[in-house]
Protein backbone atom coordinates (compact mmCIF):
# COMPACT_ATOMS: atom_id res chain seq x y z
CA UNK A 1 0.00 0.00 0.00
CA UNK A 2 1.15 3.64 -0.45
CA UNK A 3 2.04 5.92 2.12
CA UNK A 4 1.65 9.50 2.50
CA UNK A 5 5.07 10.13 4.48
CA UNK A 6 8.18 8.18 3.83
CA UNK A 7 11.25 9.07 6.19
CA UNK A 8 14.61 9.18 4.38
CA UNK A 9 17.60 8.11 6.37
CA UNK A 10 19.65 10.99 5.18
CA UNK A 11 20.59 14.25 5.58
CA UNK A 12 22.02 14.71 2.11
CA UNK A 13 20.20 17.30 0.22
CA UNK A 14 20.91 15.96 -3.19
CA UNK A 15 19.97 12.11 -1.67
CA UNK A 16 16.20 13.86 -0.72
CA UNK A 17 15.51 16.72 -3.68
CA UNK A 18 16.24 13.25 -5.81
CA UNK A 19 14.34 11.13 -4.40
CA UNK A 20 11.57 13.67 -3.50
CA UNK A 21 11.53 14.43 -6.78
CA UNK A 22 10.12 11.09 -8.05
CA UNK A 23 8.16 10.59 -4.99
CA UNK A 24 6.32 14.12 -5.13
CA UNK A 25 3.83 12.97 -8.46
CA UNK A 26 3.06 9.99 -6.84
CA UNK A 27 1.51 12.25 -3.53
CA UNK A 28 3.77 10.91 -0.81
CA UNK A 29 6.28 13.57 0.78
CA UNK A 30 9.70 12.79 2.16
CA UNK A 31 11.04 13.51 5.90
CA UNK A 32 14.59 13.25 6.40
CA UNK A 33 17.03 13.43 9.39
CA UNK A 34 16.98 17.04 8.78
CA UNK A 35 13.54 17.48 10.30
CA UNK A 36 15.26 15.74 13.62
CA UNK A 37 18.67 18.31 13.46
CA UNK A 38 19.14 17.10 17.57
CA UNK A 39 19.32 13.44 16.39
CA UNK A 40 21.93 11.19 17.17
CA UNK A 41 24.04 9.95 13.90
CA UNK A 42 23.48 5.81 13.21
CA UNK A 43 27.33 4.65 12.60
CA UNK A 44 27.70 2.64 9.97
CA UNK A 45 29.92 0.15 11.23
CA UNK A 46 28.42 -3.25 9.66
CA UNK A 47 30.08 -5.68 7.69
CA UNK A 48 28.23 -5.01 4.49
CA UNK A 49 26.10 -2.73 2.35
CA UNK A 50 22.68 -4.17 3.58
CA UNK A 51 23.63 -4.51 7.33
CA UNK A 52 24.41 -0.56 7.37
CA UNK A 53 21.10 0.26 5.39
CA UNK A 54 18.93 -2.28 7.57
CA UNK A 55 20.15 -0.55 10.77
CA UNK A 56 19.71 2.88 9.89
CA UNK A 57 15.95 2.12 8.34
CA UNK A 58 15.31 0.25 11.59
CA UNK A 59 17.03 2.83 14.12
CA UNK A 60 14.53 5.12 11.73
CA UNK A 61 11.65 3.46 11.84
CA UNK A 62 11.22 3.00 15.63
CA UNK A 63 12.58 6.83 16.27
CA UNK A 64 9.73 8.11 13.70
CA UNK A 65 7.18 5.38 13.99
CA UNK A 66 6.75 5.98 9.74
CA UNK A 67 8.01 3.82 6.95
CA UNK A 68 11.73 4.36 6.94
CA UNK A 69 14.14 4.14 3.61
CA UNK A 70 18.31 4.23 4.35
CA UNK A 71 20.60 3.24 1.44
CA UNK A 72 24.20 2.55 1.81
CA UNK A 73 27.02 2.79 -1.33
CA UNK A 74 30.36 1.17 -1.83
CA UNK A 75 32.49 1.28 -5.07
CA UNK A 76 33.47 -2.41 -5.71
CA UNK A 77 36.96 -2.79 -7.42
CA UNK A 78 37.82 -6.82 -8.61
CA UNK A 79 41.56 -5.97 -8.68
CA UNK A 80 41.42 -5.21 -4.80
CA UNK A 81 39.05 -8.06 -4.20
CA UNK A 82 36.07 -5.81 -4.10
CA UNK A 83 37.74 -3.21 -1.58
CA UNK A 84 36.67 -0.12 -1.17
CA UNK A 85 33.37 -1.75 -0.86
CA UNK A 86 31.68 -0.80 2.84
CA UNK A 87 34.47 1.37 3.47
CA UNK A 88 34.53 3.65 0.35
CA UNK A 89 33.80 6.47 2.46
CA UNK A 90 36.26 5.88 4.97
CA UNK A 91 39.00 4.53 2.00
CA UNK A 92 42.13 6.68 2.75
CA UNK A 93 40.92 6.91 6.75
CA UNK A 94 38.25 7.65 9.30
CA UNK A 95 37.77 11.54 7.89
CA UNK A 96 39.21 11.03 4.40
CA UNK A 97 37.99 13.57 1.68
CA UNK A 98 37.10 12.39 -1.59
CA UNK A 99 40.06 13.77 -2.64
CA UNK A 100 41.95 11.91 -0.74
CA UNK A 101 39.82 8.41 -1.32
CA UNK A 102 40.13 8.66 -4.96
CA UNK A 103 43.85 9.50 -4.65
CA UNK A 104 44.11 6.30 -2.51
CA UNK A 105 42.18 4.69 -5.07
CA UNK A 106 44.45 5.73 -8.12
CA UNK A 107 47.73 4.32 -6.12
CA UNK A 108 46.05 1.11 -5.24
CA UNK A 109 45.79 0.67 -8.87
CA UNK A 110 48.73 1.90 -10.46
CA UNK A 111 49.82 -0.45 -12.74
CA UNK A 112 47.01 -2.68 -13.19
CA UNK A 113 45.44 -3.47 -16.16
CA UNK A 114 42.22 -4.94 -14.65
CA UNK A 115 40.45 -1.61 -13.84
CA UNK A 116 36.91 -3.29 -13.98
CA UNK A 117 34.65 -2.06 -10.92
CA UNK A 118 31.02 -1.46 -10.04
CA UNK A 119 29.30 0.91 -8.04
CA UNK A 120 26.31 -1.08 -5.86
CA UNK A 121 23.84 0.67 -3.37
CA UNK A 122 21.88 -1.42 -1.12
CA UNK A 123 18.34 0.28 -0.10
CA UNK A 124 16.78 -0.84 2.90
CA UNK A 125 12.96 -0.06 3.41
CA UNK A 126 10.67 -0.79 6.56
CA UNK A 127 7.08 -0.55 5.65
CA UNK A 128 4.31 1.10 7.99
CA UNK A 129 3.71 -3.08 9.57
CA UNK A 130 7.29 -3.22 10.07
CA UNK A 131 7.97 -5.28 6.90
CA UNK A 132 11.79 -5.42 6.18
CA UNK A 133 12.28 -5.34 2.34
CA UNK A 134 16.10 -4.75 0.28
CA UNK A 135 16.68 -3.85 -2.65
CA UNK A 136 19.87 -3.49 -5.06
CA UNK A 137 21.36 -1.45 -8.01
CA UNK A 138 24.32 -2.38 -9.60
CA UNK A 139 26.09 -0.32 -12.51
CA UNK A 140 29.24 -2.06 -13.65
CA UNK A 141 32.37 0.24 -15.27
CA UNK A 142 36.27 1.12 -15.26
CA UNK A 143 38.43 3.49 -13.17
CA UNK A 144 40.71 5.23 -15.32
CA UNK A 145 44.31 6.82 -14.83
CA UNK A 146 43.12 10.57 -13.80
CA UNK A 147 40.13 12.14 -12.82
CA UNK A 148 38.25 13.80 -15.78
CA UNK A 149 34.89 16.17 -14.75
CA UNK A 150 33.76 18.52 -12.42
CA UNK A 151 30.31 17.56 -11.95
CA UNK A 152 28.89 14.65 -9.13
CA UNK A 153 31.03 13.39 -6.10
CA UNK A 154 32.66 10.93 -4.57
CA UNK A 155 34.28 8.66 -6.98
CA UNK A 156 32.89 10.16 -10.29
CA UNK A 157 35.69 11.49 -11.57
CA UNK A 158 37.13 8.46 -12.56
CA UNK A 159 34.39 5.85 -12.91
CA UNK A 160 33.47 5.64 -16.52
CA UNK A 161 30.18 3.25 -16.90
CA UNK A 162 30.37 0.38 -19.15
CA UNK A 163 29.11 1.55 -23.17
CA UNK A 164 30.27 5.36 -22.16
CA UNK A 165 33.41 7.17 -23.25
CA UNK A 166 32.84 9.82 -20.16
CA UNK A 167 33.09 9.79 -16.47
CA UNK A 168 30.09 10.33 -14.09
CA UNK A 169 31.31 13.44 -13.28
CA UNK A 170 31.06 14.27 -17.11
CA UNK A 171 27.28 13.29 -17.92
CA UNK A 172 24.54 15.35 -17.17
CA UNK A 173 22.51 14.37 -13.51
CA UNK A 174 19.51 13.76 -15.03
CA UNK A 175 21.71 10.38 -17.20
CA UNK A 176 23.51 9.18 -14.19
CA UNK A 177 20.92 8.99 -12.63
CA UNK A 178 18.97 7.37 -15.05
CA UNK A 179 21.76 4.76 -15.39
CA UNK A 180 23.43 5.00 -11.94
CA UNK A 181 23.60 2.09 -9.11
CA UNK A 182 21.66 4.11 -6.67
CA UNK A 183 18.75 4.95 -9.38
CA UNK A 184 18.24 1.52 -10.51
CA UNK A 185 17.69 0.81 -6.54
CA UNK A 186 15.46 3.90 -6.48
CA UNK A 187 13.58 2.10 -9.33
CA UNK A 188 13.06 -1.15 -8.04
CA UNK A 189 11.53 0.64 -4.57
CA UNK A 190 9.22 2.86 -6.66
CA UNK A 191 7.98 -0.77 -7.88
CA UNK A 192 7.27 -2.05 -4.39
CA UNK A 193 4.80 0.95 -4.21
CA UNK A 194 2.84 0.73 -7.14
P1 LIG B 1 26.83 6.57 0.69
O1 LIG B 1 26.47 5.24 1.27
O2 LIG B 1 25.84 7.03 -0.33
O3 LIG B 1 27.12 7.60 1.73
O4 LIG B 1 28.18 6.35 -0.13
C1 LIG B 1 29.40 5.96 0.49
C2 LIG B 1 30.56 6.48 -0.30
O5 LIG B 1 30.56 5.87 -1.61
C3 LIG B 1 30.54 7.99 -0.56
O6 LIG B 1 31.22 8.66 0.44
C4 LIG B 1 31.28 8.11 -1.90
O7 LIG B 1 32.66 8.14 -1.68
C5 LIG B 1 30.93 6.82 -2.60
N1 LIG B 1 29.78 7.00 -3.52
C6 LIG B 1 28.49 6.68 -3.29
N2 LIG B 1 27.72 6.95 -4.36
C7 LIG B 1 28.56 7.46 -5.29
C8 LIG B 1 28.36 7.95 -6.62
O8 LIG B 1 27.25 7.96 -7.18
N3 LIG B 1 29.46 8.39 -7.25
C9 LIG B 1 30.70 8.39 -6.69
N4 LIG B 1 30.93 7.98 -5.46
C10 LIG B 1 29.87 7.50 -4.77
Amino acid sequence: MQPNVIFLASGNPHKIDELQQILRPMGIKLKSTLDYPDAEEVEEDQPDLDGNALKKARFWFTKTGLPSLADDTGLEVKALNGAPGVRSARYAGEKATYEQNVDKLLRELEGSHNRSSQFRTVIAYIDAVGNENLFEGICRGEIITERKGEKGFGYDPVFVPKGYDQTFAEISSEEKNRISHRGKAIQKFIQLLK
